[in-house]
């Protein structure tokens, strides 16, 4: 078993403290102002996470989404942070209608998506043509696909089945991105039915519904729950998620919890001119909740559960 960084594969035993969900480089249209294109900004707001203890992170960027396979490298070296990077796609709204990976069909998705796990990360994602020219010297670690609150549509459907026929194959982790996870059941039902084991899978930002029992009935099938909304206080205060990160651990479920901050805007990067920064969730965040649980059970949720989750057999 290994873990595919985008500097090599490690030891998952290697891969020590890690924040499970952050972008480097991220251009959306739904995020338009708000954009992370800064190579030199980007790596010294990575420098603070590092600082701020972490060893790892999990980028979170797909397909399409102004990724930066050259330069993410280079803030690796920089901040001296491994990284695992994403192949996949995000939900429908990410994409301009015109964007070719929107139309890709299920097949051509699995090429894709097994491409960027076996062989390198696309340079250049706008123009998707999969040749050596346009093969970057970085490989994905895990799968991403976005899900909002609106029935699946036909693209979403087929990222979808793509991501969890490669997973089915490959063993590799699957991150879902969700927005209130209202259709989170017949999701995975559905990655179940293209072969997928829900072992494999995070349901990223559950947080932003902070049910106990809710959780505990998404935990029951296996996967792993992406907690990440430290610090974006327009979801909930940290009292919120201290008191569900708790309550979560009494139930039984602390192996199946992932820890990040998705801070993910220009306007929340200290180096872009903004606030409460990556920093936010090492150095304000986690001291909370290893006062309300303990620091064992942190230390193993930023350790041991990442490691489970990312660890494969390419
Ligand atoms: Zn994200």
């Amino acid at each position: 078993m290994i873990i595919r960084t985008i500097s090599g594969d490690i030891a998952p035993e290697k891969l020590g403290r890690t924040n499970y969900h952050e972008h480097a480089f991220q251009i959306s249209p739904l995020l338009s102002g708000d954009e992370l294109d800064s190579a030199e900004k980007s790596s010294r707001e990575f420098s603070r996470l590092a600082k701020s203890g972490f060893d790892s992170y999990v980028d979170a960027t797909p397909i399409g989404l102004g990724r930066r396979p050259q330069q993410i490298l280079d803030l690796s070296k920089i901040s001296g942070l491994q990284i695992v990077h994403a192949t996949g796609v995000h939900k429908e709204a990410h994409y301009s209608h015109t964007h070719p990976v929107t139309s890709l069909s299920v097949a051509d998705l699995i090429e894709l998506f097994s491409y960027e796990l076996l062989t390198g990360v696309l340079k250049n994602d706008s123009s998707m043509e999969i040749s050596a020219a346009n093969t970057s010297e970085i490989k994905a670690g895990f799968i991403k696909f976005g899900i909002s609150n609106e029935p699946l549509s036909p693209f979403e459907k087929r990222a979808l089945e793509a991501a969890a026929t490669v997973s089915g194959q490959t063993g590799v982790a699957i991150m879902i991105h969700t927005d209130a996870a209202s259709e989170i059941f017949t999701v995975l039902d559905s990655l179940e039915s293209f072969g997928a084991n829900l072992n494999r899978v995070v349901v990223a930002h559950i947080d932003r519904r902070p049910d106990p029992k809710f959780h505990a009935t998404i935990a029951s099938r296996g996967v792993f729950l992406g907690y990440d909304g430290a610090g974006r206080s327009q979801y909930f205060p940290d009292e919120i998620l201290v008191e569900l990160f708790s309550n979560m651990v009494e139930l039984g479920f602390a192996s199946q919890i992932l820890l990040g901050a998705d801070v993910a805007r220009s306007s929340r990067y200290i180096e872009y001119g903004g606030g409460p920064g990556l920093e936010y969730l090492g150095n304000s965040f986690l001291p909370k909740l290893r006062i309300r649980t303990s620091e064992e059970i942190v230390h193993k949720v930023l350790t041991t559960n990442p490691a489970n989750w990312l660890a494969f057999n390419p």
